[in-house]
């Protein structure tokens, strides 16, 4: 199994993922929680109300929750567990 890249943000313009969505409900982000800062910068230009969170602190609780998960589950993508993990968080 794979191991989870959450370092380079899904726009693929080589960004570090910096940000998370901490919006309820969100459907930008209902997928996939996080964002670098070009895609935040992106979100403000539409100027929608945005709840945006540092990412860095976060990283270490679900790296961590990861861990003990994947020793549990082994038919899971790394995405959709991750999601699952932060809804939960
Ligand atoms: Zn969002
Ligand atoms: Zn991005």
């Amino acid at each position: 199994m794979k191991p989870i890249h959450i370092d380079e943000c899904r726009c693929k313009r080589g960004q570090p993922l910096k940000y998370y969505c901490a919006q309820d409900n969100c459907q930008i982000h209902k997928d996939d929680i996080f964002s670098c800062e070009l895609c935040i910068e992106d979100l403000m230009k539409r100027k929608e109300p945005h709840i945006n969170f540092f990412v860095s602190h976060l990283m270490d609780e679900v790296k961590g929750r990861w861990n003990t998960l994947n020793e549990k589950r082994s038919n899971c993508t790394g995405k959709l567990l991750l999601s699952t993990l932060l809804k939960k968080l």
